[in-house]
């Protein structure tokens, strides 16, 4: 059967015209098919038959009626093109000389007693207390940037004294994640390099003491870069320094698969955002929680993580917002 697929194509094309007429044309057309029929040839007879049966069904029960064609407009990710240039040329993400000044000073407030505890050890020949209270600033570094971390996305709004902007800024972090590896550097460490100035820098003047001055430098410093190392967790591995990427795979830096999870339901963990070794603990022993607890039987507040799902915590994905060429 040389011809059976053209044949078959011309019977789906038959059920179609038969599909749209009406019954007196079906019939008219049913009897013109039969006299043919008589008079076609042997080879024919597979085409004709199949259509005779089609149109004698539609004839003794009519077609439903079909659902009208509608039409239902794609969601078009290209209309979030004007924001992506918003948020590519959004000068809020940009560094003032404000910033840079609020970074100059706080490195300056770093750095004051990291000398002062190198030349104290120096001079007392004493290394070693220095370096370990060195170390403890580090590891407690990491637990205050959990603390606060969880603090100012649980309490408070863009109206609380003091953190308003920084809890607003936290809550659109979370929105749109992607945007903190788009800011500029001062732009991203300006808030917590003025905390850090005006808190560490009087213990930098009043402290003579080494390892004290270890502490303080190393914990104050951590505290103000831990918006660097939070950034570079959402940066891409590809686009990341190969030095960054060894801090992370070593547990020194906070990996990017730790914070992820922070930036997934349930929303409640991995607040620690300097090296992320307390993370496990916190989460596992339910630190947070328990504090949740206290403060809404003590306070009646409640944290914004037990109201999930929640608009406010929902990330809007970058693929709506993918770079065009200007
Ligand atoms: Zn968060
Ligand atoms: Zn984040």
């Amino acid at each position: 059967m040389p011809s059976i697929l053209p044949q078959n194509h011309a019977i789906r094309s038959s059920q179609r015209v038969l599909s749209g007429l009406s019954s007196d044309k079906i019939g008219t057309m049913q009897r013109r098919f039969i006299a043919r029929r008589v008079q076609s040839t042997s080879h024919h007879f597979f085409l004709h038959a199949r259509v005779y049966c089609v149109s004698k069904t539609i004839t003794t029960k009519p077609p439903p009626a079909k659902e009208p064609l509608t039409y239902e407009p794609l969601t078009c990710t290209t209309t979030t093109t004007s924001s992506t240039r918003s948020v590519l040329n959004d000068p809020s993400l940009k560094s003032t000389w404000t910033h840079r000044a609020w970074m100059a000073s706080g490195c300056t407030t770093v750095l004051i007693p990291l000398v002062k505890s190198a030349t104290g050890a120096i001079d007392s020949q004493m290394w070693v207390e220095p370096l370990i209270a060195g170390y403890i600033g580090y590891v407690i570094s990491d637990l205050a940037s959990g603390i606060y971390h969880w603090g100012i996305d649980n309490y408070g709004n863009a109206k609380t004294p003091i953190f308003g902007n920084q809890i607003d800024a936290f809550q659109g972090h979370h929105k749109w994640p992607w945007t903190i590896t788009r800011r500029e550097f001062s732009n991203n460490l300006h808030a917590l390099a003025r905390a850090v100035t005006l808190t560490v820098l009087p213990i930098d003047l009043l402290c003579t003491n080494p390892t004290t001055l270890a502490f303080v430098g190393i914990c104050s410093g951590c505290i103000m870069f831990s918006q660097q190392f939070h950034s570079w967790a959402h940066g891409t591995k590809s686009k990341l320094p190969s030095i960054v990427l060894a801090l992370q795979d070593f547990g020194i830096l906070v990996s990017r698969s730790q914070h992820a999870a922070h930036h997934r339901t349930p929303y409640n963990n991995n607040y620690c955002i300097v090296s992320g070794i307390w993370n496990e603990y916190l989460d596992r022993s339910k630190f947070f929680e328990l504090l949740e607890m206290i403060f809404f039987f003590k306070f009646g507040v409640r944290p914004r993580s037990w109201s999930e799902p929640d608009s406010e915590w929902i990330e809007e994905t970058e693929t709506q917002s993918i770079p065009v060429s200007n």
